[in-house]
């Protein structure tokens, strides 16, 4: 990888983390939580989701933790949002190709991976990985719990 592209991606990273999209719960009884910790970094997330008819309406997060975690949770949401579940599965299937390094599904369509493709560089650091996944198996979670309540 380019360094220009590095610091590209460090960038999309750090906005991610200082100005997150879809942060802060909703109270309103129409969500479903779920929470994860990754005690080795110290992160804690929760997210939250809204789907209607295998649509997901909203994804909400909220947590403390590293640069890498707390950016992943809000490209996201970003991300999924507005998918239907199947949509939403395929991405985050690849999204852990990608995070491992790997090359995404060649008949997925590279623009429905948002802001994803930024994390491509932790494939070279495997400690942070677990960073960079754990508010999409926080979601993955939340989609299972939702479709078989
Ligand atoms: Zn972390």
């Amino acid at each position: 990888m380019s360094s220009n592209l590095q610091n590209l991606y460090r960038q999309v990273i750090m906005d991610h983390y200082k100005n997150p999209r879809n942060k802060g719960l909703v109270d309103d009884g129409t969500y479903h939580d779920v929470q994860l910790k990754n005690p080795t970094c110290g992160d804690d997330v929760t997210i939250q989701i809204k789907v209607a008819d295998d649509h997901i309406v909203d994804i909400r997060h909220e947590g403390i933790g590293c640069a890498i975690c707390c950016s992943s949770a809000s490209v996201m949401s970003e991300t999924l949002v507005d998918k239907n579940l199947e949509q939403a599965a395929m991405i985050t299937n690849n999204f852990y190709e990608i995070v491992k390094g790997e090359d995404i599904d060649a008949d997925l369509d590279e623009d429905e991976m948002g802001d994803a493709f930024v994390y491509s560089g932790v494939s070279q650091f495997p400690a942070r990985i677990k960073c960079a996944t754990i508010a999409w198996k926080a979601f993955e979670q939340a989609v299972d719990e939702v479709s078989f309540k």
